[in-house]
């Protein structure tokens, strides 16, 4: 059986959208799912819009969603592939020269709505004569050429193994450009040669291309070429149920590193929008996700993309990382808070923080929490004391309670969460006292505060040193 090859083909004229970073990982996962390839094609052929820094920038979240091509295309590489199949059209008689300004078109255009006519070409340079052709050159008129589409109306079927076929009635797009003045083919030029060059098999893209499909096959069957499978996805909407934007919230994937997101999170979360599975399941690995892709799972509506959801999937896959690596994506977060600093790191060790860490993940759903995350500040000096917390420490037992305690921790060198809880119970005993009247001035004594993770994994990870400092700074 061949090789089935599938595509990602970013315009880099932008940061890589949840929208396009979905479109990347079905084609990955059919990719894998076939154990086919994956081929990345940069098309950049927009010069003025297209911007190297886009391109690296979206290669890099690519990498980061762990979406790995197998081959790299860039389109500006190729011009004088596109310019040679355009002229073999001109040649073949299948397009021509059209010497049109663009305000020339313009104007028509306007025109054209004005008299309640489609704005479209209206193919008057498509049989110039010699002469009319040599005028036009001698005015320093640069042409582009167009595509001659079918005489009749122009009526096309797109095959799409998602939606069903569509049929288009009537396509409302005269002769289209195929190749600019300045030597650079349109999309739509580009994009059908590249398949084919590429031998895409299958074509999974947006559904906002649709049309641009549907004039693609009039290409193929101008060049010759064997049609590939088409796919359309859905589009993937804001919380507002419109097209994705920076005003819906939901913007490019580098900004949902940068606040902490997981890329396993994000993964889940866009393999999901669009797809039914038969069970409740809802956290998939990679691997799970790569096993039940299949194209009948795809569901052809319109996906809410929900960041209280992917909050969700991001919490789940931090409590269940690997604390190696939890350690590692928290670092930067941590660094940029005011109560870590290199002396304070070096105080905690690295095993305090590995512990502290673990400790507080469960309570958090993005890494950017941990920058003013009270509860991880506690591991860090400087904590006040919360107007609770002071009320507790006036309770009539609570001096004659941290002494006690106090004096037991003093005597060791290393606390065990349960050498604090045996601590507390003698001390609950020798004081006579309840648990809550231990409890809580030794939780506000070394915290400053009243709530937060459970005290004896504090107290252990603080050490006895520290611990004792603090609750003889409160007295
Ligand atoms: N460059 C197009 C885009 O970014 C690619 C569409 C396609 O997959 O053919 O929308
Ligand atoms: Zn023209």
């Amino acid at each position: 059986m061949k090789t089935k090859r599938v595509r990602f083909a970013p315009s880099p004229t932008g940061w890589l959208h949840v929208g396009g970073a979905r479109t990347a990982l079905f084609n990955w996962l059919y990719a894998k799912k076939k154990e086919g390839k994956l081929i990345l094609r940069i098309e950049d052929t927009d010069l003025e819009r297209s911007s190297e820094e886009y391109t690296a920038s979206i290669k890099e979240d690519l990498k980061w969603l762990g979406i790995k091509w197998d081959e790299y295309y860039k389109q500006s590489d190729r011009l004088e592939i596109y310019e040679r199949y355009a002229r073999k059209l001109v040649h073949e008689g299948k397009a021509y020269h059209c010497y049109c300004r663009e305000d020339e078109l313009e104007e028509r255009r306007k025109k054209a709505i004005e008299e309640g006519r489609p704005p479209i070409y209206d193919g008057r340079c498509r049989n110039l004569t010699e002469e009319e052709k040599k005028n036009y050159r001698d005015q320093g008129r640069e042409p582009t050429i167009r595509f001659k589409l079918p005489e009749q109306q122009p009526h096309a079927v797109v095959p799409d193994e998602i939606k069903g076929e569509i049929e288009f009635e009537s396509l409302t797009t005269g002769d289209f450009v195929i190749l600019k003045s300045d030597g650079t083919p349109s999309y739509n030029f580009a994009c059908v040669l590249d398949d084919h060059l590429m031998e895409i098999s299958f074509v999974l893209r947006a559904e906002d291309h649709l049309t641009n499909t549907a004039k693609q096959m009039f290409l193929y069957d101008a060049l010759g070429f064997e049609k590939p499978r088409f796919g359309h996805l859905s589009m993937l909407l804001g919380p507002d149920k419109t097209k994705l934007s920076k005003r819906s919230g939901v913007t490019s994937v580098g900004e949902f590193r940068k606040d902490g997101y997981l890329p396993e999170a994000m993964v889940n979360h866009l393999a999901l929008l669009g797809w039914s599975s038969k069970d409740e399941q809802e956290v998939f690995s990679r691997e799970e996700l790569i096993e039940s892709f299949s194209l009948d799972n795809i569901v052809d509506s319109p996906q809410v993309f929900d960041r209280d959801k992917l909050d969700w999937f991001n919490g789940q896959y931090i409590k269940e990382v690997e604390l190696e690596r939890f350690v590692e994506l928290a670092s930067p977060f941590l660094e940029k808070s005011g109560f870590v600093d290199e002396a304070s790191l070096k105080e905690i060790g690295a095993e305090g923080l590995r512990r502290a860490l673990d400790l507080v993940r469960p309570s958090i759903s993005k890494l950017s929490e941990l920058v003013d995350n009270e509860d991880m500040a506690i591991f860090f000096d400087g904590v006040g004391l919360t107007g609770e917390a002071e009320e507790v420490l006036a309770w009539e037992d609570s001096e004659e309670v941290l002494r006690a305690i106090m004096e037991k921790f003093s005597e060791t060198e290393v606390l065990q969460p349960e050498d604090v809880s045996k601590a507390v119970r003698d001390t609950k005993e020798e004081v006579d006292t309840g648990y809550k009247e231990v409890y809580k001035p030794l939780r506000a004594a070394v915290t400053g505060r009243l709530s937060g993770p459970e005290i004896k994994e504090v107290i252990s990870i603080l050490g006895p040193e520290k611990t004792v400092a603090r609750i003889n700074s409160v007295l």
